[in-house]
């Protein structure tokens, strides 16, 4: 069995970027620029944004935070994303979910430009991508087919099961494996004899949000394993969707968790504001 350590790996993406970066300042005379927004105290939302700052900083993107009060109106942040979208100096907007009540999460990721839609959450980045056309593609999916990536193992004509289907996730990492000839099956809470269909994946990713719930032994042999889940237990360890020690005695390639595809998500959040600032960059002038 073989780690795949996210960790470096993010290092290595975070190098890329900073030689695009770099590349961007020679060319158009600015850093590109990365704006968060943050509504409200949620303290993980905060962790979360902290770190993006920083990987900002490491890749020499500028950062930008706009922290709005836990009050603040849905038209308050409409108006401030209108500001962002039509800003020349803005690359990428992220706006850290959840939001409060108050808004309306889709009708904020509709409101940003998809030019500069950082998250790839806006619809039509999401109808790109099922469609086969360049956009701005999810993080956490662009982290994982990278992490499959670096295994060298091809997934042309393998069977690759996605354990999850949620708008982040599940779907468009399914959309980027079957882009890369894989057949794919998306698993979700409904799913009949989870087990079985899992014990034929060649490659797994599982993203469900459930501490270890799916067990080594369903894991095929040989097989890649991407385990996305982040769950905290009460004594405060982190682990993942995938029972880790027993799956690693079958897999031939596995994530860990930490350290697997979190540090990846953040790293793609980088690329895509490089790609954001490249495209808008190229278009205008
Ligand atoms: P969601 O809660 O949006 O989706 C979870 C999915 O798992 C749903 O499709 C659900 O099915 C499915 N599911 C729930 N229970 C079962 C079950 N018993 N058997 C099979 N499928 C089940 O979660 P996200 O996609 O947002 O996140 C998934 C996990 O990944 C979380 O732990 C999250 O913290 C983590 N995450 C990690 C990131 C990272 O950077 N590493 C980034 C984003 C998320 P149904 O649709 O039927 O309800």
């Amino acid at each position: 069995m073989n780690t795949i350590n996210g960790k470096d790996l993010a290092a290595v993406v975070r190098g890329e970027v900073k030689v695009k970066a770099q590349r961007f300042l020679d060319e158009f005379d600015r850093k590109p620029a990365l704006h968060v927004v943050l509504v409200g105290e949620d303290p993980a939302s905060q962790i979360y944004v902290r770190n993006k700052k920083r990987a900002c900083k490491r890749a020499r993107v500028d950062s930008v935070q706009h922290l709005l009060p836990e009050s603040t109106t849905q038209e308050e942040l409409l108006e401030l994303i209108a500001r962002l979208n039509g800003d020349e100096q803005v690359d990428g907007i992220l706006v850290q979910l959840p939001l409060p009540e108050q808004i309306d999460e889709n009708i904020i990721i509709e409101a940003i430009d998809p030019r500069k839609d950082a998250d790839g959450f806006h619809p039509i980045n999401l109808g790109r991508l099922v469609a086969g056309q360049a956009g701005l593609v999810p993080c956490t999916p662009l982290g994982c087919m990278r992490m499959i990536a670096e295994t060298g193992v091809s997934l042309v004509g393998k069977n690759a099961v996605v354990v999850g289907r949620s708008t982040i996730v599940g779907k468009p990492v399914a959309h980027l494996l079957l882009a890369e000839h894989a057949t794919v099956t998306i698993c979700h809470s409904r799913t009949r004899d989870l087990a079985g269909v899992i014990s034929e994946a060649d490659v797994l990713i599982a993203a469900v949000g459930r501490p270890e719930m799916i067990k080594g032994k369903w894991v095929k042999k040989g097989a890649v394993v991407i385990d996305v889940g982040i769950n905290r237990l009460d004594d405060g360890t982190l682990v993942g969707d995938v029972e880790f020690e027993e799956a690693a005695q079958r897999a031939a390639w596995i994530s860990p968790v930490p350290g697997g595809v979190g540090p990846m998500t953040i790293a793609y959040l980088l690329e895509n504001t490089l790609t954001a600032a490249f495209a808008r960059a190229n278009q205008t002038g």
